[in-house]
């Protein structure tokens, strides 16, 4: 074998033998020079739709925990579509950079073009490390983009939908394990108080619970004190604290065998994307634990819901109706994974990719 054929070899064990890459449709990896962009567009499966999920900047230590970011965010976005009854497909960007230093509207317009050259298979929005007007700088080359602010016509920011969404999932989950869904006095730690933690904060408070933040900022700590009375938790002690219900809202993999072992909480209800660090391991090691675990892409899809409400155009009333369905989705899937003894992120995984099979068995019927 030559040299040649060696490296490439070596080069697609990467991608195809990778552990989590798991039937991804498309991979585009993406380089622009002169604006320094290097970002992976990450499309999993188009069965329902077009491929929608956030570009996400992030400092990454290396191009493999990029691309293995790609690999799981985008995989998870087909579930969070499908189980939402959303005519959607699943699909993630990331760009490798530090969004506070990298970053420029030469870059997301680079970016832009790069999005437009999928002619809509996949379509952006924001995630961690990216605002609004990186949006608009990316809607400058392509029409594939939602989430950019009203006033020029998009949804505006998925946030607070997001957050009213995890609250829906977190009454859910109370009414399942205790029987009744009044957050009066539960003690209930949301860890990241950002765009969706903040409002989640705020509707939990509104709710009668005690309310208890842990963040890596002091800014927003304070604020959350001053606004809403609520108890700050220092960050490395948030899975040794006493709480009802932890809501992890900063970003994945919060749960592993370390963190699990130590917490002392009833329910698992939060916006943070694959908060699982090995899905399978620790979905069962919360249930052997008896702990109610509400599914992360179920109970965060309010901001794709709100986001796709501009392509499947309806309107704020219907946005926050759609929103409010993942309380009842979520008991059922508890319900559910009780009854089979299955941990509930399977369960809801498995009803997602029930309605997949069933449309690809409608679309092959039909060629
Ligand atoms: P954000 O960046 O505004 O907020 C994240 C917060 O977490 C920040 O305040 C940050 O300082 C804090 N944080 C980071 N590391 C931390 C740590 N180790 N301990 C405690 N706090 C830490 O992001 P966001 O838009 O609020 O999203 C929060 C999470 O929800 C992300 O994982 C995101 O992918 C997910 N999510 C967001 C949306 C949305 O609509 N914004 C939708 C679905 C999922």
């Amino acid at each position: 074998m030559a040299d040649s054929d060696a490296s490439l070899v070596t080069d697609s064990s990467v991608l195809f033998e990778h552990r989590e890459f798991h039937d991804h449709e498309q991979i585009v990896f993406c380089h622009d020079r002169s604006s320094g962009l290097k970002a992976i567009i990450g499309i999993h499966d188009t069965t329902l739709g077009p491929a929608l999920g956030g570009t996400r900047m992030w400092n990454y230590a290396s191009d493999e925990e990029a691309l293995r970011d790609v690999l799981r965010l985008s995989r998870g976005m087909t579930y969070k579509a499908a189980i939402s009854g959303l005519d959607l497909g699943g699909g993630k960007a990331v760009i490798i950079g530090d969004s506070k230093k990298d970053k420029s509207p030469e870059m997301m317009e680079a970016f832009g073009r790069y999005v437009d050259s999928l002619s809509g298979r996949y379509i952006t929005a924001k995630d961690v490390g990216i605002d609004s007007q990186d949006m608009i700088a990316v809607r400058r080359q392509t029409p594939h983009v939602t989430g950019i602010p009203e006033e020029m016509g998009g949804s505006g920011d998925p946030s607070p939908v997001t957050a009213f969404g995890v609250y829906q999932g977190i009454l859910a989950a109370a009414a399942f394990c205790w029987g009744d869904d009044s957050l009066k006095d539960r003690r209930i730690l949301v860890q990241g108080v950002g765009y969706v933690g903040e409002t989640l904060v705020r509707h939990l408070t509104e709710a009668g619970a005690e309310v208890l933040v842990s963040d890596i900022r002091a800014d927003q700590l304070e604020r959350m004190k001053r606004t809403y009375g609520a108890r700050i938790v220092e960050a490395d002690g948030v899975y040794e604290t006493p709480m009802d219900i932890y809501a992890p809202c900063a970003l994945g993999a919060t749960l592993n065998d370390k963190s699990i072992a130590a917490l002392r909480c009833s329910v698992i209800a939060g916006a943070a994307n694959n908060q699982l660090a090995e899905e399978e391991k620790h979905g069962r090691m919360l249930m052997e634990k008896g702990i109610t675990y509400a599914p992360d892409f179920l109970v965060n899809a309010g901001g794709l819901i709100n986001v796709n409400s501009e392509i499947a155009s309806y309107g704020r009333k219907e946005v926050m109706s759609r929103t409010e369905e993942i309380r009842r989705t979520t008991y059922e899937v508890l319900e559910r994974s009780a009854r089979e003894g299955m941990p509930a992120q399977n369960i809801a995984k498995k009803i997602a990719e029930e309605r997949i099979h069933s449309m690809r068995s409608t679309q092959s019927g039909s060629n």
